[in-house]
């Protein structure tokens, strides 16, 4: 079935290029990429789309005796500008700020579990920016030099099967662990009790190291071996503690605030794994009802945008939550989609190509099975009912077969249509009438020609301009200025469209 749709699908998208402009290029679609390429589409279009609204925040410094601390509006914030300003110049005319209660709270913190191949990815890329197959061939290297255990698990347990007590007794001997492993014999009087994740693999245990001693590691590898190793001993230790302290405090019109803190009592299990330490916050000693000094105030102005995550672990996560692919094809499967032009690196981040673009909407449109998950859990439903006797292998493949053969005849009196798509996200093919802002092919003409994308841009745009007029108290004119200058939070079709919007008044 896999084997069906990936190759008819693939070859209808190469069929279509190659009628218009006479070229051979790789294109493919299957069961878990193209629902992995549409979501990349889904949040690239999403990036490019995003409109920035601003919103206000208000910092009060505060000091008491010699220690200065922090506190924030509570549960509101300013609407406008014009509202912010009016409270910072209040507090600085009464410049204190009341002690109304204070709470402590102290947390628990269990350690985390071993590492599976997706969390041991997502940590080497938080840390270290490491892609996923990055992460995924250095451990691979680690196990083929017999320095952990096989790396392609979806585990988070640690069965005591495997020898707990002469791993740990081994690592001892690598200098940079040994005070470690001390330290931890002494912690655990030599009961080994590892936390037990949730996730299970029934052919392997979560990532750990064997105990083998590594030989001259590069960097990168010194770097995943060291995130194993600490896991695995961390997850024999003991929960950390915290205690958080919240205040809240009132200004003269009543308005409330917070400052909170937070100190670690006990470092448990941060000793062996410090990368997830929480950084500390302290806040004076303070009694109910006492005033304390405001030394500063000042507001800030936020642009704020909904921009999803698009990255190679982001959308590794995707993968793994909506259950398609495995542990071992994940990675891979998204270096096809950098393999066939549809996503490319630049500058550190993941973008999508036109032809991503292009190819993703020809199987929504065409194929629209192909580009969902649930054609995945179809084919579950179906090896299940295989399996149990409800139905054959031959009757699954015929109507596969004749499910396509019905999509591939719709797909080719769309033919041209679909040909000129690809061809103009290829290059090789001039749209008649261009956006002015882009040249691809234009859908709309007013207030000028745009494509699908800058319309849609331009359409979110002008929704968006009446809210920051407000916001900011400024002209229309002065609010598309702002927009467009918000490289970081608003995205590059917007200002593309509040730029050109700029120039078209200029020139009126
Ligand atoms: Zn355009």
């Amino acid at each position: 079935m896999d084997w069906l749709w990936g190759i008819n699908v693939s070859r209808a998208l190469m069929d279509a290029v190659r009628k218009i402009t006479g070229k051979r290029t790789i294109l493919s679609a299957g069961r878990v990429q193209s629902p992995t390429l549409v979501e990349a589409v889904r949040r690239w279009r999403e990036i490019k789309l995003a409109v920035p609204i601003p919103s206000f925040n208000i910092t009060v410094t505060l000091r008491k005796d010699t220690m200065e601390f922090n506190a924030y509006p509570d549960g509101w914030a300013p609407n406008t500008r014009k509202e912010a300003i009016q409270i910072t110049k209040q507090l600085r005319e009464t410049p204190w700020l009341r002690v109304e209660n204070i709470t402590w709270k102290s947390n628990t913190i269990r350690p985390p579990p071993a590492f599976n191949l997706g969390d041991l990815q997502s940590e080497a890329a938080r840390l270290y920016r490491f892609s996923p197959m990055k992460t995924q061939k250095l451990a691979e290297d680690l196990y083929l030099e017999a320095l952990i255990s096989y790396p392609r698990t979806n585990s988070q347990k640690l069965p005591p099967t495997i020898n707990y007590a002469s791993i740990i007794k081994s690592l001892a001997s690598i200098p940079t662990y040994s005070k470690l492993v001390q330290q931890l014999e002494v912690e655990t009087r030599g009961v080994l009790r590892p936390v037990q994740g949730r996730k299970d693999d029934p052919a392997h245990p979560a990532i750990h190291p064997t105990g083998v001693k590594p030989r001259n590691l590069d960097p990168d590898h010194a770097k995943i071996y060291d995130l194993i190793v600490r896991r695995f001993l961390a997850a024999f230790s003991k929960p950390a503690q915290i205690e958080r302290v919240s205040v809240k405090l009132t200004d003269r019109h009543g308005r409330m605030y917070a400052a909170k803190g937070i100190r670690v009592v006990d470092d448990g299990w941060w000793k062996y794994y410090p990368y997830l330490r929480p950084k500390e916050v302290y806040i004076p000693k303070l009694t109910q009802h006492e005033k304390v000094k405001i030394v500063k105030v000042g507001y800030s102005t936020k642009w704020v945008s909904k921009k999803p995550q698009l990255s190679k672990t982001s959308l590794l996560k995707w993968m793994e939550s909506q259950q398609i692919g495995t542990e071992a094809t994940r990675a891979r499967i998204i270096e096809i989609l950098y393999k066939r032009g549809y996503l490319e690196s630049r500058g550190g981040k993941t973008i999508v190509t036109d032809l991503g673009m292009y190819v993703s909407e020809v199987i929504e449109e065409l194929f629209p099975d192909l580009a969902k998950v649930e054609l995945t859990r179809r084919f579950e439903e179906y090896i299940d009912a295989i399996r149990t006797g409800k139905t054959t292998r031959k009757r699954v493949i015929d109507e596969t077969i004749r499910e396509l053969d019905a999509l591939i005849r719709k797909y080719k009196e769309r033919l041209d249509h679909v040909g000129n798509k690809l061809a103009i996200a290829l290059g090789a093919l001039e749209p008649q009438v261009k956006c002015a802002i882009c040249g691809r092919e234009a859908v709309a003409h007013r207030p000028f020609t745009m494509c699908k994308y800058h319309k849609e841009a331009y359409e979110r745009l002008t929704n968006t301009i009446p809210i920051v007029v407000e916001k900011m108290n400024v002209s229309e004119g002065e609010a598309l200025r702002l927009i467009a200058s918000r490289r970081g939070e608003a995205g590059l079709w917007v200002i593309e469209v509040a730029k050109h919007l700029q120039l078209l008044s200029s020139e009126e």
